[in-house]
């Protein structure tokens, strides 16, 4: 098996790019598979190789220690390289140069390591200047290779390099770095030698090989960085992937005036807007567009004028190798039939490839180029509907900022990713990890991010950064995560020490309160007040067409009619789960709920339940109303008693004083109703077989107002009524007969009737393996994933965020079981109970409530048990729609 794949130069030299290992990510990863793929199909790529992830998985499980066949591959690989630019490393006339990047399967952005220049030593930087004729571009360089090698490889602080070029130019009367001549740069390279050999107590290596087995160790074992395991947790990548290892032939993009380098997408990653969109410099290397040391120029001459800048575009600058470049992005779109994400250099006018990679984008962004990429022919309807990934929409359907709203605009940066934020002000990472975990809204403030900020970001609402560019550190991952970004914002001065924020000419202070609008690079001092998103367009193509490749429904758990309202705007067909007890709590009516709860006796209770009646048959009533015929769901009375009742002395005063007994009498009925677990206490069914009179009154209220707005005229209304936490048909059947006898009962006193059916919930693993006896007496059955995963796992839903952090983070579950199903736990009590449940009832119906029912993963399996609905929470319905038809496809 091959440790080491060549790419780029000629053919014969074993670079023919047709092992299909060469081109899967999982061997070579995102960067090193693109290289073969794009020296494949022809086009400009400097010669290099990859190594396998596999070798740096092995690497980091023996010891940290390389194998032979390993050396001996690198070894011919060099060779490769050398052959095709014809130099040869480490030779002091002319050397050859490389670059030693990382490149795990999937692109994690700024997390690993990367090392330019490298084989430069003492003697090759003469070699370099001469072949150069460019003195000043050697010892840069140089400088530069001294720098980078020792914080990536040699593990010495950054600061002390940059120090040191800061006193440099101080000394000379300096500004700018492209000040320093050739001789200044030699001399600096003197002082990092020194500051190599004082901090690490050894020269900084001179041998070639050295230098490239260091950095090849270094990536493999920045795979285990802290900032990567953050980066694996956040996004659900597995710590045992690996990376690959690229070493490619150096170009320069610091040859002169003729040389430049930049980052390109093939259209607009915000928008989704076709046109070419990206940054470049003159006479620089990749690093500096990135790392927002320079500001970068616009790419094209129409975006420089529509932001009125005025360093030339590189249409205008160069504008051959510019019409070289958009060939190129017209080529890779055809070739991968995605927006591309490129970095690419020319070297003395020369186009030559670095890396593309599918480019991320915004939710909004990946819709339109969905469908925009459908329309053109480039891809068809069910790949465009596969290309959105249905967790993004979230991005979509909250609120966006007031167009009307006044702002108090306090300055103006770089529109970096999309979407509206109000928070308070944070200056560092750690502390909006801090302040969101107390639920606190924070805006994260930096003079630029870094992969060590991540968490914070994470935490953050939205990011707001003083340097840097569309193409920033901070400006790709907070389109990643969706979080809002301004970047660049060149007003904004942070004092760390006062932790104090200076923008323009108004102080703030750390915890004050400002607003981003990251479509428009605005940031406003306070809140600004925002509106419903409008869901048409690409959003409405998209999802027509979602729907129309389903085969699942989309129900929503809701029981407000603005909630209804909410979710059937969003798609909702029906409601998969109407929690009655979120009526009871209604500031109105939760006396008359305590009086029920707390009376002595059965009258007792029926004289509190008489209050609640014609309240919760105006709320079914409007929720009829609101779903038009659509089913409704609605599931009696659930939740132990005890959280209804009261707490404070006050409370018990006032429900005394309504019911005219003593506080101390009230007292003892709520001691005596204390649970010590309530969650597998009197709750569910059990209320119903109990008290039956609650159940009475509940379904009295439902066939009521079914009978009343079915007499209104509109859309028959067919209740679904639901007994929760059922274990044994025996309660399903006491259950099912007494709503048979209310629904007569009314029938009879209003002289009509309406249809409706009688199912359960399951959400007790005895209800799933007894599902085959529960189905005689029901007509559906809706999985309550929550308890169930709370009852099959033993694991308490509303103590499990204390502990089940590190469960994920070992890998003990892949995923919160209470987010994700826990598909070979829990999902098999589903299957079960679903066969069973078919086996004697054929035509039952089956979905799912529990939160699950919103989560893509969770949904694929739900197809693949073939449910015939999904309800989730009206803000996820969309996603649930789209996530359905991914998963028929
Ligand atoms: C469930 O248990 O999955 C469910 C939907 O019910 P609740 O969350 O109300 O317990
Ligand atoms: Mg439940």
């Amino acid at each position: 098996m091959n440790t080491v794949y060549n790419f780029g130069g000629p053919k014969s030299d074993g670079a023919a790019h047709d092992d299909p290992r060469q081109k899967d990510k999982t061997v070579t990863g995102g960067k090193g598979a693109n290289l073969a793929e794009m020296a494949g199909i022809g086009l400009p790529v400097p010669p290099g190789f990859t190594i396998t992830t596999e070798e740096s998985v092995r690497y980091l499980n023996e010891g940290e220690a390389f194998s032979d066949k390993l050396r001996a591959d690198v070894a011919a690989a060099l060779t490769h390289i050398e052959r095709a630019v014809g130099k040869n490393f480490g030779d002091p006339a002319d050397p050859m140069l490389v670059s030693v990047r990382s490149g795990a399967r999937v692109s994690m952005p700024g997390m690993m390591d990367t090392v330019l220049n490298l084989g430069l030593n003492d003697a090759t930087v003469a070699g370099l200047a001469d072949i150069s004729g460019d003195a000043r571009f050697a010892w840069d360089s140089y400088r530069r290779f001294i720098q980078m090698y020792s914080d990536v490889v040699l593990g010495l602080d950054h600061g002390l390099f940059e120090e040191a070029m800061e006193i440099a130019k101080e000394d000379r009367g300096y500004f700018t770095d492209t000040e320093l001549s050739a001789e200044d740069l030699q001399e600096l390279v003197g002082q990092y030698k020194s500051i190599v050999e004082e901090e690490r107590g050894a020269p900084f290596p001179q041998d070639v090989h050295e230098q490239l087995w260091g950095a090849i160790a270094a990536v493999f074992e920045s795979w285990d960085a802290d900032r990567a395991k953050v980066y694996r947790r956040l996004n659900n990548i597995p710590g045992d992937w690996g990376t690959a290892v690229n070493v490619q032939a150096m170009v320069f993009g610091n040859m002169g005036e003729t040389s430049a380098t930049g980052v390109a997408f093939t259209r607009d990653p915000s928008t989704g807007e076709r046109s070419y969109y990206g940054e470049w410099l003159v006479n620089a290397q990749g690093e500096d567009v990135v790392a927002g040391i320079r500001t970068p120029q616009y790419l094209t001459k129409a975006r420089r004028v529509a932001a009125g800048a005025d360093l030339p575009s590189m249409e205008e600058a160069m504008p051959a190798a510019y019409e070289e470049l958009a060939r190129v992005f017209d080529l890779l779109e055809l070739h991968y039939k995605d927006m591309q994400d490129i970095e690419f250099t020319v070297e003395r006018g020369k186009l030559w490839m670095l890396q593309t990679r599918s480019g991320k984008r915004t939710a909004k962004a990946a819709l339109k180029m969905a469908v925009d990429m459908a329309g053109e022919g480039l891809i068809d309807e069910e790949t465009a509907i596969l290309r959105v990934d249905p967790m993004a929409l979230d991005q979509l359907l909250h609120p966006t900022l007031d167009p009307d709203a006044p702002r108090d605009i306090l300055a103006k940066g770089l529109p970096a990713s999309p979407g509206a934020a109000s928070g308070k002000i944070v200056l560092d990472a750690d502390t909006a990890e801090l302040w969101a975990g107390r639920e606190e809204a924070v805006i994260l403030v930096r003079v630029e991010t870094s992969p060590e900020d991540i968490h914070g970001m994470h935490a953050a609402k939205g990011i707001l950064t003083a340097r840097g560019g569309m193409t920033s550190h901070a400006a790709v991952v907070a389109r990643g995560m969706g979080r809002p970004c301004v970047s660049g914002a060149s007003a904004v001065s942070i004092n760390l020490v006062n932790r104090t924020l200076r923008i323009g000419d108004r102080e703030l202070q750390e915890g004050d309160i400002i607003t981003l609008d990251g479509a428009k690079g605005e940031i406003m001092a306070g809140q600004v007040p925002t509106i419903e998103p409008a869901l048409d367009g690409d959003f409405g193509v998209l999802m027509e067409w979602a729907d129309k490749h389903r085969r699942m429904g989309v129900r929503t758990n809701a029981e407000t009619p603005a909630d209804c309202r909410t979710a059937r705007g969003f798609g909702a067909e029906g409601i998969g789960l109407c929690r009655t007890e979120h009526m009871f709590f209604d500031a109105g009516r939760i006396s008359a709920v305590r009086a029920m709860i707390l009376a002595d006796d059965e009258t007792g209770r029926r004289t509190a339940l008489a209050r609640l009646l014609p309240e919760q048959r105006g709320d079914f009533g409007e929720i009829f109303r609101t779903m038009a015929g659509l089913p409704c769901t609605i599931r009696l009375l659930d939740p132990p008693l005890h959280e209804f009742m009261p707490t404070r002395d006050e409370e018990f005063a006032d429900l005394a004083n309504d019911l005219g007994v003593a506080v101390d009498h009230l007292k003892r009925r709520a001691d005596e109703l204390h649970e010590f677990n309530p969650m597998l206490g009197h709750r569910g069914c059990r209320l119903g077989i109990t008290f039956p009179e609650i159940y009475e009154m509940q379904a009295r209220a439902i066939f009521e107002a079914a009978c009343d707005v079915t007499a209104e005229g509109g859309d028959a209304v067919v209740p679904e009524v639901m007994i929760p936490l059922v274990a044994t048909r025996k309660e399903l059947e006491i259950l099912r007969k007494l709503v048979d006898r209310a629904a007569e009962q009314v029938f009879t006193e209003k002289g009509a009737r309406v249809e409706y059916l009688v199912g359960t919930m399951i959400e007790l693993p005895r209800a799933a393996l007894m599902a085959g006896e529960i189905a005689h007496e029901a007509k559906f059955f809706s999985f309550g994933t929550n308890d169930l995963t709370q009852t099959a796992l033993g694991v308490s839903r509303d103590d499990a965020g204390r502990f089940l952090g590190p469960y994920v983070e070992q890998g003990i579950y892949a995923r919160d079981p209470f987010v994700s199903l826990d598909i070979d736990g829990v999902g098999q009590l589903v299957e079960i109970a679903a066969e069973r449940g078919r086996a004697t009832t054929p035509e039952i119906k089956l979905g799912i409530c529990g939160e699950h029912g919103g989560d893509p993963e969770s949904i694929a399996f739900c197809e693949k048990v073939g449910l015939d609905y999904v309800s989730a929470s009206p803000y996820r319905v969309p996603i649930a729609r789209l996530a359905a038809a991914q998963a028929a496809l």
